[in-house]
């Protein structure tokens, strides 16, 4: 008979990876609480360095000076490593690196320049994706090797349509690569892998979206039926708001599938809201814990019925509100509706919240100059067009009067909404961005 492991997938984000000592902290909670069972590891990219790619990549493809960046970009990684390798590991990667195949950190700082070299104009998002990806894949081979783990790239077996920077699952393939590799692999010991990346079937790298490592991890959880999932993070586990924006938070113990996507789906930042869906047709746990106090107990959220739950509030920031008036003063018609979809979906632009009235229909969306002036050059024959920008989303999921007078006090509201459960609002950001 064959010796039955448990499967658990831990994942660990930015934050959990930002310098040298949460690297050690990271191999210490493998040590302490992973020995036991077979274990893949979610890496996202260290610290703010997909932030810091955007940016290199944006240059690189506007033609602006870039080397100041990507320099900082290499000593950071190089610096962690020296920390957490001595000062050989250089010497032994270029050893390494005579066998074919073998990945290395300098290899690919190297792909990496290479790569910026030789951008062209055009195809912004599927570039984008070339270049972004990189952060994971550095994160992921220090962790691999702090933890003398395996370290396997994803991209060929998470596989994904061409839907650059937000690439759309192909389950069955991702599913069956998944499984005709990764369980042999874990019987010889961790492997760590990389989150937010995939790849199309022609080998053209994919991101999944910003914050896609929690979905990653969701991803591999379901193939393999895993006992279980934690996301470990610097907050205590799924709290009823951000600590960094709102005071007096309470954490909920446990927390169902459902609840749990409508606040990441209303913008709460501690998951990704694709991560709970594959995790819960399969009905494998999700434990959110602190890596800062990994014994504390965190939050289960996973099949269970709760009575009124606390308040839960959410703030989306960057945030700009659109309306859109018939040119002749006729009714917005499903017709006009039809076509405001129409753009809106063509240039990418997703519906957070939306109003009528007899003549104007309002969307507040994410705000970006670029995707809004596609949007206005498609529209504008048609519909006079106005926006604000620099606002902010707020929404009180289990709402209460108490709950809604302490967040509208004193703010002005450009635009309300409530049903049972929710309230929501936008206003004016506070915020500088
Ligand atoms: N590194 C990616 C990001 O910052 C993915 C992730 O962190 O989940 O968006
Ligand atoms: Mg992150």
């Amino acid at each position: 008979m064959q010796e039955q492991h448990a499967l658990k997938v831990y994942k660990f984000g930015g934050a959990s990876v930002r310098n040298a000592a949460a690297i050690r902290n990271l191999v210490e909670i493998v040590r302490q609480f992973g020995t036991d069972e077979h274990l893949l590891i979610v890496v996202s990219a260290m610290g703010k360095t997909t932030n810091a790619l955007e940016d290199i990549f944006h240059r690189a493809y506007s033609a602006l000076d870039y080397q100041e960046q990507l320099l900082a970009l290499r000593d950071f990684h190089f610096t962690v490593a020296d920390e957490l390798f001595g000062a050989t590991w250089q010497e032994e990667e270029a050893a390494a690196a005579t066998v074919p195949g073998t990945v290395t950190l300098p290899g690919l700082l190297e792909q990496l320049s290479g790569q910026l070299a030789t951008l062209v104009r055009g195809e912004y998002d599927r570039q984008y994706d070339q270049i972004v990806s990189f952060g994971e894949l550095l994160a992921t081979l220090i962790v691999a090797r702090a933890l003398e783990a395996e370290w396997l790239d994803c991209r060929p077996l998470v596989r994904t349509d061409f839907m650059w920077r937000e690439g759309r699952l192909d389950w069955p393939t991702t599913e069956r690569n998944i499984r005709a590799l990764v369980p042999d692999l874990l019987r010889r010991g961790p492997v760590v892998t990389q989150g937010f990346l995939g790849g199309t079937a022609s080998g053209q790298t994919t991101t999944l979206g910003r914050e896609g490592s929690d979905f990653s991890a969701a991803i591999f959880a379901h193939c393999l039926q895993a006992e279980s999932v934690t996301i470990w993070k610097d907050v205590a586990g799924l709290l009823n708001a951000d600590p960094k924006i709102f005071a007096n938070t309470v954490r909920f113990p446990e927390i169902s599938y459902q609840e749990t996507i409508e606040m990441a789906y209303y913008g709460a930042s501690v998951i990704h809201p694709k991560t709970i869906k594959p995790l819960a047709v399969r009905r494998i746990p999700l434990y959110v814990k602190s890596f800062l106090d990994p014994t504390a107990e965190g939050t289960k959220i996973h099949d269970c019925r709760h009575e009124s739950l606390a308040p839960a509030f959410i703030r989306k920031t960057g945030q700009c509100l659109v309306s859109f008036e018939s040119k002749d003063l006729t009714f917005i018609s499903e017709e006009n509706l039809e076509v405001i979809f129409g753009a809106l979906a063509q240039v990418r632009l997703k519906i957070h919240l939306m109003q009528n009235s007899a003549i104007s229909f309002s969307v507040c969306t994410d705000f970006s100059a670029y995707r809004l002036e596609q949007l206005l050059d498609m529209l504008y024959e048609q519909f006079t067009i106005h926006y604000n920008t620099g606002l902010e989303l707020y929404t009180i999921k289990n709402y209460d009067a108490a709950s809604i007078q302490q967040l509208t006090e004193g703010r002005e509201l450009l635009l309300e909404q409530r049903t049972r459960q929710t309230f929501q609002f936008v206003c004016r950001s506070t915020v500088k961005e």
